[in-house]
């Protein structure tokens, strides 16, 4: 039920960010979650746009959009900033499917394009956030 919590925090933020800004109504709300986020998709989905909507007037007429944040890597040795793609990414579908659940196993996977080093932090690409939030 891990997404139906997240999905739960969600909505809660967006009806404490239109409260603050004056909406009554939301039309349009923008999720965005990293590519390397662990969540079911189509549960959270599920969720976003047909539970918590039902249960709330605020969100029963909104657009509920969700955007994938891509993931972006810092090489430690070199500073260079680089993305799942520009890595290489994975060489195998499978370690791809694994490093979506298990994003520590992407210093396993990936190298820094430029320098080679599996040294890298992870700047984005993990967890749940709204991007915008429209209303009247
Ligand atoms: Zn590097």
């Amino acid at each position: 039920m891990h997404e139906f919590a997240l999905a739960d925090a969600v909505i809660r933020s967006a009806l404490e960010f239109a409260e603050q800004g004056g909406i009554a109504r939301i039309t349009k709300l923008v999720v965005r979650i990293g590519e390397l986020q662990t969540i079911a998709r189509e549960v959270f989905d599920y969720a976003l746009k047909e539970i918590m909507p039902a249960a709330e007037p605020r969100l029963a007429e909104a657009v509920i959009v969700l955007e994938t944040e891509p993931a972006r890597f810092r090489c430690r040795p070199c500073a260079h900033e680089f993305t799942l793609a520009e890595s290489g990414g994975p060489k195998e579908a499978e370690d791809a499917e694994a490093m979506h659940f298990i994003p520590e196993l992407a210093h396993a996977c990936l190298r820094c394009p430029r320098c080679q080093s599996p040294d890298f932090e992870l700047l984005e690409g993990r967890g749940v956030s709204i991007a915008s939030i429209e209303g009247e």
